[in-house]
């Protein structure tokens, strides 16, 4: 599938490749990682936050979340904002949230998301915490009796529990012991790397997963595929684990030295050589290459710890990989006749409207009264434009996500995901082995904006 260009980038110009692994290097089947998270972050908010058995009921559907939501954390809602910040789709818990009730709730529908009230949850890692603090709010109003925490402490708490096993090893050691069921194979991607060794670009992998995950996961995903190199440790030059991103891009972290075969560190501050390593700092592996922020081209999922502060730190080039994105295109291909009929709807509403507005200039500039009647007949011929309209917008969703529509879009803007994307990522794609359309000299360049008055 196709790389899409927000910003001119010259590979001839680009030296160094980095990688994130999770999601990007690495892809999951979410849909089973997430259920795994989502049951066991249920058994961490019973055994360590005592909540009540009863929420091992709830149900894990993975479609009733995407990417890039926003959670309100103190009033139980998600959110589904626009570039504007402006709400367009809202859940109380799981039941969509009326209309007046949401104007009443976020006076002019917007809402400012620097207020810490508010969580974006923006890579996939966050589908089984949207999912299940939905259920828990649920839960609270219809059982008052149960007496759970308020709607924000139980946010708190789902994000507890996600990320106690993130990290304790519960979640990966399952992960590590099934890899075909929750990782994704992908011959593609190893000769895409390849391919880019052989036009002399180095690679490097910066992850903040540690050693032993990381080891697990490219010993599974990338050596079976080697043809030019024997190990993966060779196919990179450098391999960052437990980053600490963003962290990494923006504060001077301590580096350790890894020993491939015994996983065995030690403290590390010379200059940097080809190796695998823990910790460390963006600026210190630019200065030791000696390279230029922007002969480094840096792929990662997560828009705001792989993207947004690299770009702003360290002046590193962008690359997002976004796994909705092929989905996404072919939903706009497969609803092209909805898009057509609405506009043509569309036009029809606004011809009406300019009758309406002809009736009234009658009586504003030559004094005639306005026949109410015909005003009226013309309101319902909206009235009825306006149905047809709803109806296809909801099959139209519908075909992205049934709850919740595209990513990318907001209605007729972009969603927030989608601007930030734009913003930050030089290039985008759905997965890395889309490099291998394009030769790794390519000048990327984007197509031409619009502005309003040019369209
Ligand atoms: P990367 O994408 O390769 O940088 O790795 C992401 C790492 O962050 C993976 O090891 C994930 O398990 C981990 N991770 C994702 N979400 C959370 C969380 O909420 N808490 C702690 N670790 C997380
Ligand atoms: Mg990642």
């Amino acid at each position: 599938m196709a790389i899409y260009v927000n910003r001119v980038l010259n590979m001839k110009h680009i030296k160094v490749i980095g990688f994130d692994m999770d999601h990007t290097l690495v892809r999951y089947h979410s849909d089973k990682f997430e259920e795994l998270t989502f049951n066991l972050a249920i058994d961490r908010l019973i055994s360590d936050k005592e909540y009540p058995e009863e929420i091992k009921n709830f149900e894990f559907d993975f479609h009733k979340a995407i990417r890039g939501l926003i959670v309100d954390k103190v009033n139980g809602n998600i959110l589904k904002v626009s570039q504007y910040n402006k709400i367009k789709t809202s859940y109380h818990g799981t039941k969509p949230l009326p209309f007046k009730e949401q104007r009443k709730l976020y006076q002019g529908s917007s809402v400012d998301l620097s207020d810490p009230i508010y969580m974006s949850l923006d890579t996939f890692f966050s589908i089984a915490h949207t999912l299940l603090f939905s259920q828990l709010v649920d839960l609270k109003d219809a059982k008052p009796e149960l007496a759970l925490p308020e709607y924000a402490n139980m946010a708190d708490d789902v994000t507890y529990a996600v990320d106690i096993i993130h990290r304790d090893d519960s979640l990966k050691s399952i992960v590590k012991a099934d890899l075909d069921k929750y990782v994704v194979k992908d011959e593609k991607m190893v000769e895409a790397l390849e391919r880019f060794v052989k036009y002399d670009k180095k690679l490097w992998v910066i992850t903040n997963s540690d050693y032993t995950y990381t080891k697990a996961l490219l010993d599974y995903t990338i050596n079976p595929f080697l043809k030019d190199h024997k190990h993966w440790s060779e196919l990179f030059e450098i391999t960052v684990t437990l980053a600490f991103k963003p962290r990494f891009f923006t504060e001077k972290n301590i580096m350790l030295k890894i020993d491939p075969d015994s996983g065995l560190m030690e403290n590390f501050d010379k200059k940097v050589v080809p190796g695998i390593y823990q910790g460390g700092y963006a600026t210190k592996l630019q200065d030791n290459f000696n390279l230029a922020g922007d002969q480094i081209l840096y792929l990662g999922d997560h828009i705001y710890g792989d993207i947004v502060k690299l770009k702003k730190a360290c002046g590193w080039r962008t690359a997002l990989v976004i796994e909705e994105l092929d989905f996404e295109v072919d939903a706009y291909k497969s609803t092209k006749a909805i898009s057509v009929e609405i506009d043509e709807l569309m036009a029809d509403k606004v011809e009406f409207e300019n009758q309406i507005d002809d009736l009234y200039a009658q009586e504003f500039e030559f004094g005639k009264s306005v026949e109410k009647d015909q005003v009226y007949a013309k309101f319902d011929e909206i009235e009825k434009i306006d149905k047809k309209i709803g109806t296809l917008i909801k099959s139209y969703e519908a075909s992205f996500n049934g709850h919740w529509g595209e990513v990318m879009r907001a209605g007729v803007e972009p969603s927030i995901f989608a601007s930030q994307v734009e913003r930050y990522a030089c290039i985008y794609m759905t997965k890395v082995s889309d490099f291998i359309d394009y030769s790794p000299r390519k000048y990327y360049r984007p197509m031409k904006l619009k502005l309003a008055h040019e369209k």
